[in-house]
This record gives structure tokens, C-alpha cells and sequence, in this order.
């Protein structure tokens, strides 16, 4: 069976790979073949499971310390720089005709619509419009460097030979969706190394029976993750007890500090800070005959405020004057500094992104070409980069999306301007 050709062949059709097909087939030279291969059955599936159904496409707001990379901070900042999110907002309203809204109490923009498969649908038709060509389901077993193109192998047998390859295979989290990391080896067969890849945005896990008992509880906290007793990251969000361990924003956002740096988490329960416990567990302003239990609860849900205190061995029926020093200290540490039992987090298949990947390094931050093959592109979560919850992560595929499939569709012109030359 010969080959099919393409000039530009995209592999992935998650949310970076339709971002740069969506560009490569625009800015293209004419006649020009740009193929999108999925290996799904349908293009975007995680797109559709993202948000709760609902696709939180970008946050409200957005900063380089919302992004988590080993690899240059610089080239970080210069790949989101490459789509500020003001014109990645207006991307989606005023061009793919999708008005977002925002939700104000987590800064989460969705669309009006809160359903997902109007983005993933919007995508996909963008990208045809602009004459990109879907194969799927088309999935790729095998990539070599045939000279001057790459040599794409699908395990049914097919081959596709084309000039330009923009690698945007996701990661290896919730591996059903299609994302199984089959990219990473990919991407060493043609010259690049990977960073160790860890679930991010991931619950995690307890034995600790008197907390998982909690089961049900979400509360705000001030979570730390520390390194060697530094603080390394310190937020504000909310914390899920599940009856397998912990979950929420917070347990989300600070978990790779876990499945990466073997952190030390621990949460300021109720995130108050040491002054206002200090208050509540003050005798004379808080009423002396006043149970330490009752001054908690004043605070924290009544099931948690006796878990703490039995935590902190202080006898249940204690009253706020007969809070010695000693146990006053130590119900404090519990409520401002408690470190969180965590037993190990629950993997790559719930997790929301992977961390670790191609990176930064290996790829021109103006193109995202690769350094190490001349001709690859690499976009979205394969690259070792992620954002934390809240409409980063897609921030950060449309960003690198876009501007993998532009820079691929430049070489394009520009070879053709050589050979017409
Ligand atoms: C449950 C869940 C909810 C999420 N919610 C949000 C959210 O609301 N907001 C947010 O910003 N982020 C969210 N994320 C994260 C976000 O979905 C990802 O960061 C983003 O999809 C990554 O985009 P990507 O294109 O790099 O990879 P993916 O979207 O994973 O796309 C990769 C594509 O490549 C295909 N592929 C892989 N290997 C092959 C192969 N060999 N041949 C052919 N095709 C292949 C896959 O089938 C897939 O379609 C969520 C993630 C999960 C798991």
C-alpha cells in the first residue's frame, strides 16, 4: 500500500492539536494538504469530559504563577505571551461565535451555552472551514524520519508521509480518553528526552481513618507544601474529605508537590491564620464556660471541630478556661499548620493532566519547533508544563496550539517561496 501525503499532518485532535490544525490550515500556502489524525473515536474527548461537562475554556484571570514547569520560567512566560488570554477570549467569542461566561466565585470562564461539546464542536468546525481534513479514527503506532518527511504508520496498516509534524498528543491522564502517552515515545524516537511524568491535578489518598470518617466535609483552607521544611507554595482554596482521602481545588492544585517532590502538605483548616484561632481560643473573649469544641464549630462544620480536638488530644468536654498552655499550643498547630496524612495520590487515570514531558528547553520558543528534528512541532500538555485548576491547562494548549500550527504553516511558505525561487 503507498503512502498518502500530506503537507502538514497534525497527530492528536484534543484541544492544542484542533488549535493548531485550525491555524496550520488557515495561514497554509494554497492548496496545501493539513491532515489531523485522531486515533479516538471522535476528536476532542476530553474536551467534552472537561469542567464537569461544562469545558471551563480559560480563566478570568491569568499569570505565569498560575504554571508549573522544571524546565525555564522564561520560555514559559514567552510561550503564553504568544496569545495573551484578552485575544484568547476573543478568539472564542468574536471568531468561533461562542460567548463565555464568567463564574465569579471561581474565576472560571464557560461557555454560555455550560456545555463542553459546543467548544469541542466549534473547534472542529473552525478547523474544517479553514480546509483542515480529519482522519479518524486514525491512530498512529509508528513515526519514523524518512529524509526530508516523517513516516506516520496506523495500526491498521495505512502510512501517511508528510513534511511537517505537529506532535500534540496530550499527556497520559484518564488514558480512555485516547491521551495514553503514546506521544512521549514518539517524541524520543525522533531525538527528544522526557522529564519523569507524574499525575498532576490528582486527589490523593489517606489511611487515616479519622479524616476520611469526614467523608462529605469541604471547607476553605490555606494550603503549604513544603520541601525540606521551605515552603515551596502556599494558596487559599477549598478541600474536599472523600472517603478515600482528600480532593478539591486545593488538594488538586497543590498534589504534584506530592506525586513530584515527595512535599509536606499541610492546611490552615478554615483558612484563618493563627491570630483569629489565637482569639477564638481566647477564655476571656471567647467565654470562659464556653466548650473548645463549641468556640471550633463557631468556625469549622461540628464533625471536623471534634475530630480536631480529639486530634490534638484535648479531652471532648474541655472548656475554654481549662485550655492549658501546653494544649492550647498544640490545638493551635492542628488548626493552622495540620499536615495532612496522605498516603500516595489515585494515578494517572482520574488524574486531570500529567506532569513532566517534553522539556521547554528542546523547542524554539518563537515556533515551538523542535530543536532536536527540524520540521516536529510540539503543542500542549505533552511539554512539560500545566496549569492548575481554573482554565489554565486549556489556556496553555490553545496558546501553544496556535502557535505550533502557525510556525508549521510559515515553514510551509517558506519552503514553497524557495522552491519557486
Ligand atoms: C476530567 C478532566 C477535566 C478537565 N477539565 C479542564 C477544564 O475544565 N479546563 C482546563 O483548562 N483543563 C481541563 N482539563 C485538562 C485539559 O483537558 C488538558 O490539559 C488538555 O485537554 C490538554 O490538551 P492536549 O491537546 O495537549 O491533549 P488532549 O486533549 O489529551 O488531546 C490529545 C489527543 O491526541 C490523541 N492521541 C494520542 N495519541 C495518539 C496517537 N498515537 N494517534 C492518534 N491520536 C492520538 C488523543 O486521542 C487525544 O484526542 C481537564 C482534564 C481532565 C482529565
Amino acid at each position: 500500500m503507498s503512502a498518502e501525503q500530506a503537507d502538514l499532518a497534525v497527530i492528536g485532535a484534543g484541544a492544542a492539536g484542533l488549535m493548531a490544525e485550525r491555524f496550520a490550515a488557515e495561514l497554509a500556502p494554497r492548496g496545501s494538504r493539513v491532515a489531523l489524525l485522531e486515533g479516538a473515536k471522535e476528536p476532542g474527548r476530553k474536551i467534552l469530559i472537561s469542567g464537569g461537562g461544562r469545558c471551563n475554556v480559560l480563566p478570568f484571570i491569568s499569570e505565569p504563577a498560575d504554571f508549573f514547569t522544571e524546565s525555564s520560567r522564561h520560555v514559559l512566560r514567552r510561550l503564553l505571551d504568544s496569545w495573551p488570554l484578552p485575544e484568547q477570549r476573543a478568539f472564542f467569542e468574536a471568531d468561533l461565535q461562542l460567548p463565555l461566561v464568567l463564574e465569579a466565585e471561581s474565576g472560571k470562564l464557560f461557555p454560555e451555552a455550560q456545555q463542553a461539546r459546543v467548544v469541542r464542536d466549534a473547534l472542529l468546525q473552525s478547523a474544517r472551514e479553514a480546509g483542515a481534513a480529519l482522519l479518524c479514527p486514525w491512530r498512529v503506532h509508528e513515526v519514523t524520519r524518512e529524509s526530508d518527511a516523517f513516516l506516520l504508520s496506523c495500526d491498521d496498516g495505512r502510512t501517511l508521509l508528510a513534511s511537517r509534524l505537529i506532535l500534540a498528543t496530550g499527556g497520559q491522564s484518564v488514558p480512555k480518553t485516547g491521551s495514553d502517552g503514546a506521544g512521549y515515545g514518539f517524541a524520543r524516537a525522533l531525538g527528544h528526552s522526557t522529564l519523569p511524568l507524574y499525575p498532576a491535578l490528582v486527589p490523593l489518598t489517606s489511611q487515616d481513618a479519622r479524616l476520611t470518617a469526614l467523608s462529605g466535609i469541604a471547607l476553605p483552607v490555606l494550603w503549604r507544601a513544603r520541601v525540606n521544611g521551605k515552603v515551596v507554595e502556599e494558596r487559599e482554596r477549598e478541600l474536599l474529605i472523600t472517603h478515600q482521602g482528600f480532593s478539591g481545588p486545593a488538594v488538586l492544585d497543590a498534589s504534584h508537590w506530592i506525586t513530584h517532590a515527595r512535599a509536606e502538605l499541610s492546611v490552615d483548616w478554615g483558612a484563618r491564620g493563627r491570630e483569629a484561632w489565637t482569639r477564638t481560643l481566647d477564655a476571656a473573649s471567647g467565654g470562659g464556660k464556653r466548650s473548645v469544641v463549641g468556640a471550633l464549630e463557631q468556625h469549622l462544620p461540628a464533625r471536623l471541630a471534634a475530630a480536631l480536638v480529639a486530634i490534638a488530644e484535648v479531652a471532648p468536654t474541655t472548656q475554654l478556661a481549662q485550655l492549658d498552655r501546653a494544649h492550647r499550643e498544640r490545638l493551635l498547630l492542628t488548626l493552622t499548620d495540620f499536615p495532612l496524612p496522605v498516603s500516595g495520590s489515585r494515578g494517572f487515570a482520574v488524574a486531570e493532566v500529567t506532569g513532566g514531558g517534553i522539556p521547554l528547553g528542546e523547542v524554539n520558543p518563537r515556533t515551538l519547533e523542535s530543536r532536536a528534528c527540524p520540521g516536529l512541532y510540539l503543542c500542549g500538555e505533552i511539554l512539560d508544563a500545566f496549569g492548575r485548576i481554573g482554565g489554565f491547562n486549556f489556556q496553555w494548549a490553545w496558546a501553544t496550539g496556535r502557535l505550533a500550527g502557525s510556525a508549521a504553516a510559515a515553514s510551509l511558505t517558506e519552503r514553497r517561496a524557495e522552491t519557486a525561487g
